[in-house]
């Protein structure tokens, strides 16, 4: 069982919470029968001792001690009931003592004489040689004709104690064992109640950033589960809106910058044209209009990103074998490997995937452009494609500078350059990477690099094979 679960906690606190409350009652079911037997047991002891007095001693003097020693024997039969009784005159004449015939029982001659101390009126206890142990009585008594004798009444506490003993057997084995059947039935009952805030949690990891138009199943149970599926799902609503608000933004505003920027380019190639323009001004007109072809990439990359992201750029998927296209790609982009002296091999398995052709080399494209703009030459630079686990895989591979642990995290976000200066001056805008997550989500895939640091990076994309969507 784990025990970080939800279900776990709750199980702990309450079987733990039973176990005080088991505890408690126990305690409380211990001392209050303990309580109850002494209590029976001293008025049992005052009783007998009044009685006696009333009934036989006060007759004493008139009818004789062997008179008052045999109802005593009949009323309370010590012999057999394993009661101690004891009268004693003042002058310490021992007129009755009881005698216990049963096995191991009282043995009155080993009780110690209490000799009317201070002539009061209360119990002792006393242990015998058998470890038994005995409450004794002792009361005075003062005849019609002034004559003082002692009574004394005991029992044994040794039924008590066993009582005591079974109850405390009882509820040390009892508790644990109701703990147990609770723990077990906890768990088995938090399952049920727990079953829609799995399945909740599920659904709201699959529904991620790319499939807000969807939304989590509502129990029609009217608790708090129905509750929080309704503001999960309110909660994705405002998160859809805001991210759609955002894209347009993005796609309106780099859909507006296009005109001016295709004009402006127009106007400063014109002003090229002039054959009596300054050498100065010429340069400064030729650096304008290389930074107005970086900002239209980015525009344009920006739009595209948009554009893919909000769904308004429908892809258009067609079967295709992925081992052609990265051979093609390949061959594309060897001139610019030759150029920095990079080796490229390619190593595909035919597979059939649907893709938009385009979309798709566009993003072969940007990867081993990049592998290509990360790596010294003499580096090598793989392709290749397999089939794994019934999905179609592509991996770029290169042996260039790698990207720090710290900054691999980072480099799917838009703008987002490791080296910038580097970056920077070999062209790169920080969106090449954007443009392919966004164009292999659209596609239901996914791409993943992994780097290290001065060895090299791979780049690699996972697309469903054509027969699987
Ligand atoms: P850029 O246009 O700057 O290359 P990308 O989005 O394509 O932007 O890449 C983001 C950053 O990731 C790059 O600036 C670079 O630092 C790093 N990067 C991407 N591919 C590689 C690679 N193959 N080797 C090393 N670094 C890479």
């Amino acid at each position: 069982m784990r025990l970080d679960t939800l279900r776990a906690r709750v199980v702990t606190w309450y079987v733990g919470l039973l176990a005080a409350a088991l505890m408690v009652f126990g305690a409380t079911l211990y001392f209050a029968v303990q309580d109850y037997l002494k209590t029976s047991l001293r008025d049992s002891l005052v009783d007998e001792a009044n009685a006696i007095g009333a009934k036989f001693l006060a007759y004493e003097e008139q009818k004789g001690p062997a008179w008052m020693a045999g109802e005593i024997s009949e009323a309370y039969a010590p012999e057999l009931s394993g009661r101690f009784i004891r009268i004693t005159r003042r002058d310490g004449t021992v007129l009755y003592e009881s005698s216990d015939t049963r096995d191991s029982g009282i043995d009155a001659s080993a009780v110690s004489q209490s000799h009317f101390k201070n002539n009061v009126r209360g119990f002792r206890s006393e242990r015998q040689a058998g470890s038994q142990e005995l409450l004794i009585y002792a009361d005075p008594f003062r005849s019609s004709s002034g004559t003082n004798y002692l009574i004394e009444t005991g029992l044994s506490l040794a039924p008590i104690q066993r009582i005591l003993s079974s109850l405390r057997s009882i509820v040390l084995i009892i508790t644990p064992l109701i703990l147990l059947v609770a723990a077990f039935g906890g768990q088995m009952l938090m399952k049920l109640p727990l079953q829609p805030l799995v399945a909740l949690s599920e659904r709201a990891g699959y529904i991620g950033t790319s499939r807000l138009g969807e939304r989590l199943p509502v129990p029609s149970t009217h608790d708090e589960m129905e509750r929080l599926a309704l503001s999960l799902n309110r909660m994705i609503k405002r998160l859809e809106d805001a991210l759609s608000q955002n894209r347009r933004f993005s796609a309106d505003v780099s859909h507006e910058l296009r005109t001016p920027l295709t004009i402006m380019r127009g106007e400063l190639e014109q002003v090229l044209l002039e054959s009596t323009l300054q050498p100065a001004v010429r340069d400064s007109v030729a650096s304008a209009l290389e930074e107005i072809d970086r900002m239209s990439k980015i525009v344009e990359s920006l739009l595209a990103i948009a554009r893919l992201d909000s769904g308004m750029d429908a892809i258009d998927p067609k079967p295709v074998d992925v081992s052609t296209l990265c051979r093609w790609v390949m061959e594309q982009l060897r001139l610019l490997a030759d150029e920095k002296k990079i080796t490229m091999t390619v190593q595909t398995t035919p597979m059939i995937v649907l893709i938009d052709i385009a979309h798709m080399k566009r993003v072969l494209v940007n990867l081993l452009d990049n592998a290509i703009k990360y790596t010294s030459p003499g580096g090598n630079i793989k392709l290749i494609s397999f089939v794994l686990e019934k999905m179609a895989i592509i991996e770029v591979s290169d042996t260039g500078v790698g990207i720090p642990p710290a900054e691999l995290p980072h480099v799917f976000d838009r703008f987002f350059r490791a080296d910038k200066v580097r970056s920077r001056a070999s062209g790169g805008t920080g969106l090449g990477l954007s443009i392919v997550k966004a164009i292999c989500n659209a596609h239901g895939g996914s791409v993943t690099l992994r780097s290290e640091e001065g060895v090299g990076t791979v780049a690699r994309i996972e697309l469903p094979l054509a027969h699987e969507v």
